[in-house]
């Protein structure tokens, strides 16, 4: 299968898009045609690894990893993605827990994969890639995670100093030689354009093979919607309805691959977004013109997005305002609210739920009773609470125990390299950190 890009008729095989990240032309590339699948198409699949590899083995034809699919899958599921019965009083609800990989959020899927195919595609004589990413704090850990010791591949995760939880600082620095952890005297945004500027460096691409594993690749975004077929599928077999979902969103890469599975025919009912209060997706369907913001801060941190890339794939697909509310509804969260969701979930289900999953536990705490009742609901959870602890345990008075994998990486030593913002820090920083 071909992969298009959204800004014209661009188009690249698998192995170039997942390299690429994003088309020559700056668009985002989404396959050239969805395939449709039945429930019965997965009759043999039972595990999410199978469901995965039929899911995904349409967008692998003709392509050089076509043989490797299984292994790919196994590789990115070394653990378990279960969705777990919520004690509710109307109705029935479950949560999707996307957060037992190795740094306890959902991200650990895509860069999982990512790594995966890309290590997959080397050959012997290529010279060594380079990958960098920007973070403002969840993507660079799972990015580090994934690609931690692997041969001819080295990340530089670049994030602004002081500004992501102390937990989130030490998943982004803890890593092996190859992983090159650069803590940015500046925001976010400086270290997003540091990547941009080095990547179309001239001087910097003589001497580095650059890539960037940030969450418009396709190899992220592919690998999201199959953790949506399984937990779908398994609900439908055991009930016989089609499942809604409330999805936590940002840059609507995982809702997107929501929305994506549904379309691909998987058993799936009504689509809610939760925001935070970055509200430029729900203004949009309520009409507003689509016009990029400043993010503002909230205790969603990982959902602060002022300009969701990923709208751009959502509006090919499946068009402008009118056309979109009618797939998906979305709905802003406050902080006072994520904060009483996070002690309500605690008191009245027994449940630590980290900012961003709160926002999901809101939405369906509003919804009326009888589209409780009406409708089964999955409740996305992305991330584990125990990354968010400052925020969660003084709202649920007791601390939140640390699972195993997120307990080793904090365990050891951090070695983050302090630099200035701008090219010139960076590729100074490259230099060093990549002097063998
Ligand atoms: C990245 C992230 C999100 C937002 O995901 P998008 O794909 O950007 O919508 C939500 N929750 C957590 C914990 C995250 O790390």
């Amino acid at each position: 299968m071909n992969f298009v890009s959204t800004r014209s008729d661009n188009a690249a095989d698998l192995a170039e898009a997942l390299q690429r990240g994003i088309a020559p032309d700056g668009g985002l590339y989404l396959p050239e045609h969805l395939p449709s699948f039945s429930v019965d198409d997965f009759d043999q699949a039972d595990t999410v690894q199978e469901v995965a590899t039929v899911l995904l083995r349409p967008f692998f034809a003709g392509s050089s990893l076509s043989s490797d699919l299984a292994a790919i899958v196994a590789e990115t599921y070394s653990f378990p993605v279960p969705h777990t019965l919520l004690p509710v009083e109307v109705g029935k609800a479950a949560l999707l827990e996307l957060f037992h990989g190795p740094t306890s959020a959902f991200k650990d899927v895509g860069a999982g994969f990512l790594a995966a195919c890309l290590c997959r595609l080397r050959r012997s004589g290529d010279r060594t890639l380079t990958i960098l990413v920007a973070t403002s704090g969840d993507t660079g850990g799972a990015v580090a995670a994934a690609f931690d010791g692997r041969e001819g591949i080295r990340v530089a995760v670049l994030f602004p100093e002081g500004r992501v939880s102390d937990r989130q600082a030490q998943q982004l620095s803890g890593w092996s030689d190859n992983v090159l952890s650069l803590s940015v005297r500046g925001s976010f945004d400086d270290c997003q354009a540091m990547v941009k500027a080095a990547m179309g460096d001239e001087d910097l691409r003589r001497r580095y093979r650059f890539s960037s594993a940030n969450s418009i690749n396709v190899g992220r975004l592919l690998p999201q919607c199959t953790y949506y077929a399984h937990s779908s599928l398994q609900w439908f077999r055991q009930t016989g309805r089609k499942p809604g979902y409330i999805v936590p969103t940002g840059n609507l890469g995982n809702a997107l691959a929501c929305l994506l599975a549904r379309a691909m025919g998987l058993p799936i009912g009504e689509v809610i977004l939760a925001t935070n209060e970055n509200r430029i997706i729900s203004d949009f369907l309520d009409g507003q013109e689509w016009l990029p913001r400043d993010s503002i801060a909230t205790l969603a941190s990982a959902m602060d997005v002022g300009n969701p890339s990923n709208m751009e794939r959502v509006r090919k697909l499946f068009g402008e305002a009118d056309a979109l509310s009618g797939q998906f509804h979305a709905s802003p969260v406050s902080d006072t609210e994520i904060e009483r969701q996070i002690r309500l979930n605690f008191r009245e289900w027994g449940i630590t739920t980290c900012p961003h999953t709160a926002t999901a536990t809101h939405v369906y705490r509003a919804l009326d009773a009888t589209r409780r009742t009406d409708s089964d609901w999955i409740l996305v959870a992305t991330a584990h609470a125990a990354k968010f602890e400052q925020i969660v345990e003084p709202l649920i008075e007791r601390s939140v125990p640390v699972p195993p994998a997120l307990a080793a990486i904090l365990s050891r030593p951090g070695r983050a390299v302090s630099i200035e913002s701008g090219l010139r820090s960076l590729a100074a920083a490259l230099a060093e950190g990549f002097a063998s």
